[in-house]
């Protein structure tokens, strides 16, 4: 059983249950060449959410129902997808309000006395609680900090920072690291040139 959107990319999976939150983030278009956007249409984003629902149940040891999506899912879904996205890459700043806006949870005990928290509502109202709860879970784990979107914009990407200091900020630094900065050095070198030519006119 995969993470569909985050295996395409081949990236370290979040611990646990987490590794849904990064599979939403992850199913934005990325990548070179390009994959496809996964909340494109709503044939591909049902099977994308069969996918991660079935992998998110077998990490949280609950098996989940299928959640049906229709047409009118694919903008909360993308709201969703937006607001997750700010949400991790700001870590703390305004989450937005497709997330704070008709989640809910309802909290039961299973026969063996294990007190568990149950994602409910419909469509992606369902999809927003399955989030809630992992960022819930995360935070109250500590390991929220360590979900981050990749800081090269061209790319975005969720990576789990596993390194000792947590202090990654590439999904991989070879590749989004150097391109960014051969970027911003051709960057700066226009910027000198243009600097020569207008001091070469007033001159
Ligand atoms: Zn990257």
């Amino acid at each position: 059983m995969t993470w569909p959107a985050t295996d395409r990319y081949h990236l370290v999976h979040a611990d646990g249950g987490l590794g849904f939150v990064q599979d939403l983030i992850n199913t934005l278009p990325a990548g070179r060449p390009r994959e496809a956007d996964l909340l494109a249409e709503l044939e591909l984003t049902q099977r994308w959410l069969d996918g991660a629902l079935a992998r998110w149940g077998a990490e949280s040891g609950v098996p989940q129902d299928r959640i049906v999506l229709d047409e009118k899912d694919l903008d909360g879904l993308r709201d969703l997808r937006t607001d997750v996205y700010a949400l991790v890459r700001s870590h703390g700043a305004d989450p937005g309000s497709a997330l704070t806006r008709s989640v809910s949870l309802a909290a039961r005990l299973t026969p063996d006395g294990v007190a568990i928290l149950e994602p409910r509502g419909e469509g992606w109202r369902r999809v927003g609680a399955v989030v809630m709860l992992e960022v819930f879970r995360a935070q109250q784990l500590d390991t929220w900090r360590r979900l981050k979107t990749c800081r090269n914009e061209r790319c975005r990407v969720s990576f789990y920072d596993r390194s000792r200091n947590n202090s990654g900020v590439w999904h991989d630094s070879r590749q989004c690291g150097n391109a960014v900065n051969l970027r911003a050095s051709r960057a700066r070198k226009r910027q000198r040139q243009t600097d020569d030519a207008t001091q070469d006119a007033i001159g």
